[in-house]
């Protein structure tokens, strides 16, 4: 099974991806923890994405499409993947389309997770994850069961991402109301899409992922 998660930033599509991974056995793939990845090894294309996403903007489509090709090429994506930030533009979902084909693979679920503006730059200001294993947690939503401990392993270091800020989750917002929002008319025409309301708690959100899911 593929599937793509759709949602403006802070929507929760890496919290619901890390569930579904477990759940379903399938590889999550986001875009922004591969960029991630690349400004920490300080490569070239990490480089070049670092600007734009310190300034909330989208990196430029043909940079995204080449790093997502390489990886749905490596053996561990065979058993499914999930989709998380990808595609954010509709010549990114053009792209993904002709991938697919010539990978003799297919979408099977377009799911978008609805949540209103007003809530979204709250989420993200109060998102920080564990320095040691990555858990994500959240100032109000999803505190650690000790204060400063991470209930996952322990670790006691916890980090902030840098375009978390307010200023850069509003450009973030915009970019997704400007240039990824169209993706849900793309799919909608293919009769793929299914809305979630991600307004949810995020066991009720799991949920009815599970229940679309089967
Ligand atoms: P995310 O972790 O999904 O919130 O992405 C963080 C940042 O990485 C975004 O604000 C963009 O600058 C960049 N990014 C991630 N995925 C994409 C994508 N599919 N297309 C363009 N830029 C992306």
């Amino acid at each position: 099974m593929n599937l793509i998660l759709l949602g403006a930033p802070g929507a929760g599509k890496g919290t619901q991806a890390k569930r579904l991974e477990e759940r379903f056995g399938l590889i999550q793939l986001s875009t922004g923890d591969m960029l991630r990845a690349e400004i920490a090894e300080n490569s070239d294309l990490g480089a070049q994405a670092k600007s734009f996403m310190d300034g909330g903007r989208l990196v430029p489509d043909e940079l995204i499409i080449d790093i997502i090709s390489r990886r749905l090429d490596q053996d561990d994506c065979k058993h499914g993947v999930i989709f998380d930030g990808f595609p954010r533009t509709v010549p990114q979902a053009m792209a993904l389309d002709g991938m697919l084909e010539e990978k003799h693979l297919e979408i099977d679920h377009v799911i978008e997770l609805k949540v209103e503006d007003s809530a979204i730059v709250e989420r993200i200001t109060g998102r920080f994850s564990c320095a040691k294993c990555g858990a994500g947690y959240h100032d109000k939503f999803q505190r650690p069961e000790v204060d400063g401990v991470c209930d996952a392993c322990g670790g006691t270091e916890f980090t902030r991402r840098t375009d978390d800020k307010a200023e850069v989750a509003k450009k973030r917002l915009d970019a997704y109301n400007e240039q990824t929002a169209p993706i849900v008319g793309y799919y909608r025409e293919k009769g793929k899409i299914e809305s979630i309301d991600g307004m949810a708690s995020i066991d009720q959100i799991t949920q009815h992922l599970v229940e679309v899911l089967g």
